[in-house]
């Protein structure tokens, strides 16, 4: 099928070495790949095959593709056997399509196929939008009520007696936002690429957020009609990008459309339907309805209105709605063209009205038998709410492995230049053990963006910057949200920490906490040996606590601590901005008039 998360299946147990005696484990590839999917395939370093490749005479680079004879010549050199996975995607598809005949037949769960929900991805200007727009056109759906498509968020359109449902905030942000809050509704990405500008940045962003959800891909080759198109140059750089289309052996569907022309847009149509059927997405219509919500808001004259995507079940008018932390009775719905219903089944977007509050876009929708299960249900939200720890962090690591929360540490690996990003991530990648894998889900040059965050967020990964820092708004958001962000310059310092974290053994970072400065106004003897400064603070406050440098016109000349602060002679905690006090310093009396003294405290995060 689609998947595109591995190039090939270990059939046999991976670690059996060639020279046990037993029969080599089967490696099953396609008939071409790139040398990194054949190193994640093999769970080796991609620096490790292209070795194995260089004494074969064959000079590749990671993203290069190789044929079959190349790949299992390698494969073998890692004690294992390759096989040719012969079923491209259609092939497997009618392979399932009967199978799931024959289990409807003996289906007697009610469970029914439901339509896929399709979100659009790609790079900007690439047709994301007019896209949509041309499939709203072929909306048989709409035209049945008269024609009139109203905004909700998302639209459903019929092809071949089957629907589908297509989200209409395309992107991979608003995909991966709602995955950070748990849902994941899509169920197949459409991959827009302009046929004649090619695979660009934010194609690979949509790329790797796909892929870390787990969800196929399905490429739009748009703007067909443009003379500068040039397809084959966008397959070739797809398959650098690890998506080799069917026509190359691979297994990714490409079909070319002109968004602007319409053409093209009813072989997409069923290419998504075809990709649907491999997934055999069920649901039982006659259940109660569970959702997410995709679009919601303060409707002046109707309250608050919110676009739900019905996942399983069937939701109807005056069903008890739960959602998140906000409830009601359903006082009416209505489809994508603004018709009023009473009923919607799975995979349907429809508009909602008579919750008491706005619940917010990716919460999930649950019905309730009562009033008091309504509330029973949202006070159990709210103190799961409060045990969720959302994010990893180095720091609590051990602890969620440990509780069997987390089996894969997923990293969004950034570097300052392309040729640290191999060596980085193969030796996180190597830190695997049997307990947790160590994965470099996405990697790249250049700053930590906001969609690394949101990236890290839904996938319960870390950040790793390797000599580059986040942007501000990154830096914001992955405070906010609670996401490790660590830069490291040495690959030691960050192979040690990593190590570590996983043994449940880092240490804990210290951090300088500044706390205020001082001037020093006048000397006073304390003792024979031991002298006051009388100081006025500047800045901040001084505390008894304190740690505290002592500077003369910039020249640092002691780094010590507070042993008293006194005022008219009492003994105090601490003392503010604007205010005179006497402070000892421990070990240390050579000051002058006009010193500054600086305070500051460490304090250890993890
Ligand atoms: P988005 O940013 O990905 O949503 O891109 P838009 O849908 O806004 O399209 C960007 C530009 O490309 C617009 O000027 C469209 O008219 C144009 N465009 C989109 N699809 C096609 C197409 O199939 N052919 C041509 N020639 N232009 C297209």
């Amino acid at each position: 099928m689609a998947s595109p998360r591995r190039a090939g299946n270990v059939v046999g147990p991976s670690d059996t070495p060639a020279s046990a005696g037993a029969s080599p484990a089967i490696i099953e590839i396609p008939n071409t790949l790139s040398v990194k999917q054949l190193a994640e395939t093999l769970h080796a370093s991609p620096v490790d095959v292209i070795k194995q490749l260089m004494r074969l005479g064959i000079f590749a680079n990671i993203n290069q593709i190789i044929d079959f004879q190349s790949a299992a010549s390698v494969i073998a050199t890692f004690g294992l056997q390759a096989k040719l996975r012969v079923e491209t995607g259609r092939k497997a598809a009618a392979a399932v399509r009967e199978m799931r005949k024959q289990q409807l037949l003996q289906d007697t769960a009610g469970l029914k196929p439901r339509p896929p929900v399709v979100t659009v991805m790609g790079h900007v200007d690439h047709g994301k939008t007019k896209l949509l727009d041309a499939i709203r056109r072929t909306n048989v759906v709409a035209s049945e009520a008269g024609g009139i498509t109203q905004h909700i968020g998302a639209y459903q359109v019929e092809i071949q007696d089957q629907k589908i449902t297509f989200l209409d905030t395309p992107g991979h942000e608003a995909f991966t936002a709602m995955r950070a809050r748990g849902a994941q509704v899509t169920d197949i990405a459409v991959l827009v690429v302009a046929a004649d500008d090619g695979v660009m940045p934010q194609t690979i962003e949509a790329i790797d957020h796909a892929k870390a959800a787990g969800v196929p891909i399905v490429v739009a080759l748009n703007k067909i009609d443009k003379p500068e198109a040039n397809p084959d140059r966008v397959k070739q750089q797809l398959a650098e990008a690890g998506l080799v289309v069917e026509e190359w052996g691979g297994e990714t569907i490409c079909v070319p459309v002109s968004a602007r022309e319409g053409t093209g847009i009813t072989d997409l149509l069923d290419n998504i339907l075809l990709v649907a059927e491999m997934q055999e997405l069920k649901s039982d219509p006659n259940r109660p309805a569970t959702g997410v919500v995709i679009e919601a808001k303060l409707d002046k004259t109707k309250g608050p209105v919110a676009t739900v995507l019905v996942h399983d079940g069937s939701l109807r008018v005056g069903d008890t709605a739960v959602i998140g932390t906000s409830w009601g009775r359903l006082k009416a719905m209505y489809n994508d063209s603004g018709k009023q219903i009473r009923r919607a089944g799975p995979s349907s977007p429809v508009e909602i009205l008579g919750l008491n509050t706005v619940p917010q876009a990716g919460e999930t929708l649950l019905v309730a038998q009562s009033e008091q299960q309504a509330k029973a249900v949202i006070e159990k939200r709210k103190q799961e709410q409060e045990a969720a720890t959302r994010a990893v962090s180095l720091a609590n690591l051990y602890d969620q492995i440990n509780a069997g929360k987390v089996k894969e540490l997923a990293v969004i690996l950034k570097t300052d230049v392309q040729g640290s990003i191999e060596p980085v991530r193969a030796s996180l990648e190597q830190l695997s053990t049997d307990e947790i894998r160590v994965r470099v889900i996405r990697s790249g040059t250049g700053s930590i963006t906001e969609s690394d965050i949101l990236l890290a967020i839904a996938s319960k990964g870390i950040v790793v910057g390797f000599s580059t820092d986040p942007e501000p708004g990154a830096k914001r958001l992955a405070e906010n949200e609670g996401v490790s962000v660590r830069r490291y310059d040495i690959i030691y310092n960050l192979v040690d920490d990593v190590s570590k974290a996983l043994k449940g053994m880092l240490a804990p970072v210290k951090v300088e906490v500044a706390e205020g400065r001082a001037e020093i106004i006048a000397i006073f003897p304390a003792s024979k040996t031991v002298k006051i400064a009388g100081v006025r603070i500047t800045e901040g406050k001084a505390s008894r606590n304190s740690s505290v440098r002592v500077f003369r016109k910039d020249k640092l000349l002691s780094d010590t601590v507070v042993s008293s602060i006194r005022r008219f002679k009492e003994d105090v905690r601490e003392v503010a901005t604007g205010f005179e006090a006497g402070i000892i310093l421990k070990d240390y009396n050579d000051f002058q008039i006009g010193d500054i003294l600086q305070f500051y405290r460490i304090e250890e995060t993890a």
